[in-house]
Order: structure tokens, then C-alpha cells, then sequence
């Protein structure tokens, strides 16, 4: 035994095992967890714990979603390479980057302009250039470009998300946390091919509202 501090390596590792032993097993999305390195995403203050399966602070007041989440959105879209993935609420990035790595484009929407900016800086570090970014208000979804293979809303909608279904393939993915509380259900929307929905229940979880509007501070 030693007293050596710990590589990134070695908590990647246990991060890794933690969210399969929680039930992300598909390992194209851990593979994607594993190769995107989430203290790029976490502020300074925070970055000693990036390796953490646990949400952390970012700026405006939002948050980078947990780990385990992230894998369990991921893999419950269901990804294939050629998809195009519209994301609601960028925030620092990262869930936006597992995607990138995962489909062939990303469209992403957030609310906060310094939050927008940031998370494209990141973007470039990474070389991650199938990601197309929009500041506005997600709840509108993206019209100009939809229909989508799937897409992901990383805020919580307060009740179905109507519109953004509107704008998904008649055999697309909606996932999203759903509820008007601090705590929400994560559900999981299967387009049936005529227009219907086969909605599965995914569990619950914590996310910052989904809010009307852009907002007027940066
Ligand atoms: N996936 C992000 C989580 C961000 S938290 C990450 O891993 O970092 C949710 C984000 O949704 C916040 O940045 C918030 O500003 C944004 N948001 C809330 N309502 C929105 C809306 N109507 N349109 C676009 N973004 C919105």
C-alpha cells in the first residue's frame, strides 16, 4: 500500500464500475463516459471532484448533471451513428459531448449565453465538430431542423413536452424528466411509426427547471 494520490485513470476506472454496477451496461456509452473527460466541463472549485458520481455547481446556477444519469439518458436513447440528436439545455457541455461521440450530429439549445459560449470553447478543445450550438429557448425546439432521430432534454418540463415531440421521426426517441416538484420521472418516449407514443418510466431524478424564455442575464 501507498500514499500515492490517485491517477485520473484509476478513478475513471472506479467511476466506470460504479454507474455498470448501477445499471449502465451498454458499453458504447461507457466507452463514451470513459474517453470524455469531465473535469474539462467541472469549475475550477470543483475539479477535484469530477471523478464523482455526483451532480456538481456551474455557473448561472445550473448544474452538470451526475454521472450515472448521464449513462442512464445515454443509453436509454438508444443511439446509432448516422442519428441526428437535438439536446435542450447545454449547460457546461458534457452531456453533450457523450452524445457527440455516439451520433453523427448534435443540435444543442441553452438559455444562458455565457453557458453557450463556454461550452463551445470546450467543444473545440475537445475536437468535437459535429456539434451545432443555438442560443434561445429549447422549449420552441429547433423547427429549421427537425424532424430528429432522437432527442434528450436535460431540464426538468413541467408536463409533457409536446412540441418537442412534434419535432421527433414518427419512430424516434424522446428522454426526459418530467414534473413540476424538485423531483422529477425520467421518461422515456418511443415514437410507434403512427404518431403514438410508447412511454416507459425510467426511475426519478433531481434537474433544474425547464424555463420559458432566453435569459436576460448573460
Ligand atoms: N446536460 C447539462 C445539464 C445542464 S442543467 C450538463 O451536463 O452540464 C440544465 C440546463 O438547461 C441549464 O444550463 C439551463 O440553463 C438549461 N435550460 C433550462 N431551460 C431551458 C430552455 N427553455 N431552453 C434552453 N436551455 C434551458
Amino acid at each position: 500500500m501507498t500514499d500515492e494520490p490517485e491517477t485520473s485513470q484509476t478513478r475513471m476506472a472506479r467511476l466506470i464500475l460504479a454507474l455498470r454496477s448501477q445499471g449502465v451496461t451498454d458499453p458504447r456509452v461507457l466507452d463514451a463516459i470513459e474517453r470524455t473527460p469531465r473535469e474539462i466541463f467541472t469549475p475550477d472549485l470543483f475539479k477535484e471532484r469530477a471523478f464523482e458520481d455526483s451532480a456538481l455547481p456551474i455557473a448561472c446556477g445550473q448544474t452538470i448533471s451526475q454521472p450515472f444519469i448521464v449513462g442512464l439518458m445515454t443509453q436509454a436513447l438508444t443511439l446509432e451513428p448516422r442519428a441526428r440528436v437535438l439536446e435542450i439545455g447545454t449547460g457546461s457541455g458534457y452531456q453533450t459531448a457523450i452524445l457527440s461521440r455516439l451520433s453523427r450530429l448534435v443540435y444543442t439549445v441553452e438559455r444562458y449565453r455565457t453557458l453557450m459560449r463556454e461550452a463551445e470553447e470546450r467543444f473545440k478543445t475537445l475536437g468535437l465538430v459535429n456539434v451545432i450550438t443555438r442560443f434561445g429557448d429549447g422549449g420552441e425546439g429547433w423547427a429549421e431542423q427537425a424532424p430528429f432521430d432522437r432527442i434528450m432534454v436535460t431540464a426538468a418540463a413541467p408536463e409533457e413536452p409536446r412540441t418537442l415531440l412534434a419535432q421527433l421521426k414518427p419512430n424516434g426517441v424522446l428522454v426526459a424528466p418530467i414534473g413540476k416538484g424538485p423531483v422529477q420521472s425520467l421518461r422515456r418516449y418511443a415514437g410507434d411509426g403512427q404518431g403514438g407514443f410508447k412511454v416507459e418510466l425510467l426511475g426519478d431524478v433531481r434537474f433544474v427547471p425547464l424555463l420559458d424564455g432566453v435569459a436576460r442575464e448573460l
